[in-house]
């Protein structure tokens, strides 16, 4: 195993136009790796700092400060270690960190390093990424996991008054991840005629996720829009609906602002239960605020059949998916890396999830980029399923594209649903 010999970052550009950063790590042998740091919208506010330089440049959210703890503050001290350790090396950054959260160096510098150097391991052993990190993880085996896909944007993701973040397709029924992804595609166009014939062209322009963000005002309206491109398809057999509620960002002082009407806790429960049973919905993420347990794991118990995952609920926390896993608050962690800013500790989620029976879904940012690193993971860990948005625009592509690279790579690799 090869030491590191440089460690570099620098200020790029996010899918929102907001800096981010690109870290790659040498190594002695002459590998590399590069990896870029996606950010999110709907952040939850117990996840790991993501540093920001303030002031007037990029109206605050330049990351030179994190760009300079890496080059400054990191880079010195990991020059002629270990890069193929990466659980004494993540230890190594949260230690020289120092706070609970990473507000220090920044979790944004910090998983830049730990994903970079990942990347650099696996070269060096000369091994694709989903290899070497399948025995990071120790993960019995491969399998391309099933698109969550975000057709139609609301929430802080896009401009118009739907409350729900994200409406998602989930393709259970194709064979295999290219016939998943085609699918996918072909809903998504269909929903666009669709869109673009009865509202108009500007209904199509799309949201931070590559969704159509349509001028909808209620819930219904758009489950319904994509139950029609579904039809005049005939995959209703094969492709479920699944949405991101991500509860917190219309939740304030104890009540819900849900499609002009603001409900209480009991209320928007009866509310997603008439929305489970009506869609036949396969999985409902964040229903509500990020502080109620309680919500989670009344909801949990009522609908067994239904997937309940905690995004803002745990963070990519051992410490909150601990409570959440005591309580039943939920059955399946979002697994967001930059969450909680190092891969070791998004892989101790992921294992404490699974050993409580919960299933694990890979997810990408609101703020993403061209690096596809979260392709390669969902295939190693064998978690089955990966959230994406939708098949549209380059960092949305690039994950899609990379499972259809790997699954040809991987001839006859398994690709299934768990349920
Ligand atoms: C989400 O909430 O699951 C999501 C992907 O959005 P963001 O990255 O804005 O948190
Ligand atoms: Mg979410």
């Amino acid at each position: 195993m090869a030491n590191i010999s440089e460690v570099s970052a620098r200020e790029v550009l996010d899918s929102r136009g907001s800096p981010t950063l690109d870290c790659t790590v040498l190594l002695e042998d002459g590998s590399r790796g590069s990896a870029m740091v996606p950010s999110g919208a709907s952040t939850g506010i117990h996840e790991a700092v993501e540093l920001r330089d303030g002031g007037k440049r990029f109206l605050g959210r330049g990351v030179l400060n994190a760009v300079t703890n890496i080059r400054k503050v990191m880079a010195p001290k990991l020059v002629g270690r270990e890069a193929g350790n990466q659980r004494e090396l993540d230890a190594f950054l949260v230690e020289l960190d120092g706070t609970p959260t990473k507000k220090k160096l920044g979790a944004n510098a910090i998983l830049g390093i730990s994903l970079a150097s990942a990347r650099a391991s696996a070269a060096s052993e000369n091994h694709p990424l989903y290899v070497y990190l399948q025995e990071l993880y120790g993960s019995p085996s491969l399998s391309i996991p099933v698109p969550f896909a975000n057709l139609l944007n609301g929430g802080k993701h896009a401009g118009n008054a739907l409350s729900i973040q994200e409406f998602m397709i989930a393709p259970v029924g194709a064979k295999n991840g290219a016939e998943a992804t085609r699918m996918v595609a072909e809903v998504y166009s269909t929903l666009k005629k669709q869109l673009k014939n009865r509202m108009g062209s500007s209904s199509i322009n799309v949201g931070d996720e590559g969704g159509f963000a349509p001028p909808f005002t209620k819930t219904a309206e758009a489950l319904n829009a994509i139950v029609t491109a579904i039809n005049e398809l005939g995959y209703s057999k094969h492709v479920r609906l699944a949405m991101d509620a991500a509860a917190s960002s219309f939740y304030m002082d104890g009540s819900y602002s849900m499609d002009g009407r603001s409900l209480s806790t009991g209320e928007l429960t009866d509310y997603y239960a008439d929305l489970i049973n009506n869609y036949s919905l396969l999985s409902l993420e964040d229903p509500f605020h990020e502080e109620d347990f309680e919500a989670y794991a009344t909801l949990t118990k009522r609908f067994s059949n239904v997937q309940v995952v905690a995004d803002d609920l745990t963070v990519t926390n051992t410490a909150r998916l601990k409570t959440a896993v005591e309580k039943n608050a939920g059955n399946c962690l979002l697994l967001k890396v930059n969450q909680i800013g190092t891969l070791s500790e998004s892989f101790e989620a992921a294992r404490l999830a699974v050993n409580h029976k919960w299933g694990v879904m890979v997810s990408h940012r609101s703020g993403e980029t061209e690096d596809a690193f979260i392709a390669d993971l969902a295939v190693a860990m064998d978690c089955k399923q990966i959230k994406l948005g939708a098949p549209c625009r380059g960092e949305r592509t690039s994950k899609y594209n990379r499972l259809l690279q790997i699954e040809e790579a991987l001839s006859g690799v398994r690709f299934s649903w768990i349920r």
